[in-house]
């Protein structure tokens, strides 16, 4: 078995309804190179900040939690992190739970990203849910579900896989 590489954290939350579809297990990273300005997880910027876990610890957590939907990787900035957090997204997603992300890159910048990292396409790859691009002050809205600014979209899988799949055709030409 592929050993884990490091993971490093700032917290985890169980029974999370905010931060996606049913309850989640919500792993929050650690280490975010936004700064987004009125961010509202600033201690998870820090990438020397939070501690390390034992990715396997995560995904028994996840498992072992009946009503857990899935996991959530939120931040910080999870793409920062993308092997740690494919490994466990692909533990927990071959189990029959789902994955969500959030991430301060936009999903077209992510795609330019893994050109450099594969990892970052990789993990990519395995969301159900991605919720993307920075928290924009000026385009905060309390009403909208699980974002915290208008700018930010909610992507699907079949949207995340289509773009995976015209971004790759391109690039390959
Ligand atoms: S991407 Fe998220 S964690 Fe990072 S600064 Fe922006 S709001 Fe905060």
């Amino acid at each position: 078995m592929e050993p884990f590489a490091p993971l490093r954290i700032s917290g985890c939350v169980a029974d999370s309804i905010v931060d996606g579809p049913g309850l989640r297990f919500t792993v929050f990273v650690q280490g975010c190179p936004h700064h987004c300005p009125g961010c509202h997880n600033p201690q998870t910027h820090d990438f020397q900040g939070g501690h390390f876990v034992d990715p396997q610890a995560v995904i028994d957590a996840v498992l072992q939690d009946p009503l857990a939907s899935g996991v959530t990787f939120s931040g910080g900035e999870p793409f920062c992190q993308a092997k740690p957090l494919r490994q466990i997204g692909q533990a927990i997603a071959a189990q029959g739970k789902d994955i969500v992300i959030y991430t301060g890159y936009t999903l077209e910048q992510l795609l330019e990203e893994g050109k450099k990292d594969p990892e970052i396409l990789a993990l990519l790859s395995l969301a159900d849910l991605l919720v993307d691009g920075p928290y924009l002050q000026e385009q905060r809205d309390l009403t909208l579900q699980f974002r915290g600014s208008a700018n930010q979209r909610l992507l699907s899988r079949k949207q995340i896989q289509e773009a995976i799949k015209a971004y790759r055709k391109t690039n390959l030409k």
